[in-house]
């Protein structure tokens, strides 16, 4: 099973922390159910292929030539299902409120199409499939839903409200309402699942699971820092950033002093929710089985993270110059198997520094030096 943004381990972990007050506890075993419970529910559609899919659809303005659709579970309550049924129904004007006022449609249709001129722009890439497939979203999932999924099965994206509330200005929940549908970087992780799914299909457990999350965080931050022309220097490689209160009194203080949900420059900073390791060696390496997040990959991707967040900063300039194009080429070349481990990838990722770069052996020094770096080699 396949792939929220936000953990599940991150919502047990705090729902078994003792010294956090109950109603948080409880409100963090809510969220942990709801992701299993979305993903069961996202592959029952995708059997079904549910006869909504065919309703009349309507294209918002300015996005006429973009092959993208949203649904909205919501509106399809009208028809007798549920706020959790998928995809839901499409948006059209003649529904209430009609998508126009509805400005959490055009930004994911925003985000999306972005997501898909990175790659088609960088890449030469023509969608999650590379042949055009049509890009779809339910947003408004449920109701107060922390997270965004990518499912396999429908080849779609799901993605919640967050689950915030302001009250006598002080923030309760986890995430900030209407966050997560604008936050590019999470759209793009999401959409970089789809991608891994269609090229080296990275089984979800253990290391080969760590690497398909990795991979969608560095092509997520590396879309956001794309749309906003970022050099590698002005990046702040946060995964999440948008989605956190900051400053707020959030959760009893629980989350105060948090500004991401990860970091791909200091993984295991205490500013991000999710603290990860910066390399094999680091005490946050997760070495147990795979009952607990398929075996750490919202825990271990931070090693491949750091690996490209390193060679990022020693080759300088954007991010997908070189360090994105030798990342692309490993995970498009298909001796990668299902099943790899980092030290597979990071072999890849040094033939393809040699062969795109020959005349700078710079640039293979650098990617070596980095893969050391997080003991990987
Ligand atoms: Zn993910």
């Amino acid at each position: 099973m396949c792939c929220s943004f936000v953990p599940s381990a991150f919502f047990e972990q705090i729902a078994e922390d003792e010294s956090i007050s109950e109603g948080v506890r409880q409100e963090a075993q809510n969220h942990a159910n709801s992701i299993t419970k979305t993903l069961a529910a996202a592959a029952e559609a995708a059997r079904e292929d549910t006869k909504v899919k065919t309703r009349y659809t309507e294209i918002p303005n300015g996005f006429a030539d973009f092959n993208c659709k949203i649904w909205d579970p919501k509106t399809g309550r009208v028809l007798g299902t549920s706020y959790e049924s998928l995809p839901g129904t499409f948006y059209s004007s003649s529904q209430d409120p009609p998508y126009e006022q509805d400005s959490d449609v055009t930004d994911c249709m925003e985000a999306l199409r972005s997501t898909y001129d990175f790659y088609k722009t960088i890449f030469g890439r023509n969608s999650i499939d590379d042949n055009g497939l049509q890009l779809e979203a339910s947003i408004h999932y449920s109701i107060r839903y922390g997270n965004a999924i990518w499912e396999p099965q429908s080849r779609q994206m799901v993605v919640g409200d967050g689950d915030g509330n302001s009250r006598f200005g002080l923030f309760t929940g986890f995430f900030k309402p209407g966050s997560l549908v604008t936050s590019l970087d999470i759209i793009a992780h999401e959409f970089t699942h789809g991608v891994t799914q269609h090229t080296a299909k990275l089984e979800y457990k253990g290391q080969s699971g760590a690497l398909n999350e990795s991979i969608s965080d560095v092509f997520g931050s590396m879309v956001l820092q794309w749309k906003l022309n970022q050099t590698v220097q002005e990046a702040d490689w946060l995964l999440g950033a948008n989605i956190i209160y900051t400053n707020s009194k959030s959760l009893e203080g629980f989350m105060r002093e948090a500004n991401s949900l990860r970091s791909m420059k200091d993984p295991s900073a205490t500013s991000n929710l999710f603290p990860q390791p910066d390399s094999m060696k680091h005490e946050l390496y997760y070495n147990g089985d795979n009952t607990w997040d398929h075996g750490g990959v919202h825990r271990n991707s931070g090693v491949p993270n750091f690996a490209f967040y390193q060679i990022s900063m020693a080759l300088g300039g954007h991010s997908w110059d070189r360090a994105g194009q030798i990342w692309y080429a490993a995970l498009t070349d298909n001796r990668l198997e299902r099943r790899a481990r980092f030290v597979a990838f990071a072999q890849l990722t040094i033939e393809h520094a040699q062969k795109l770069y020959p005349d700078d052996p710079s640039v293979v020094q650098v990617v070596e030096q980095a893969w050391k770096d997080v003991a990987v080699l």
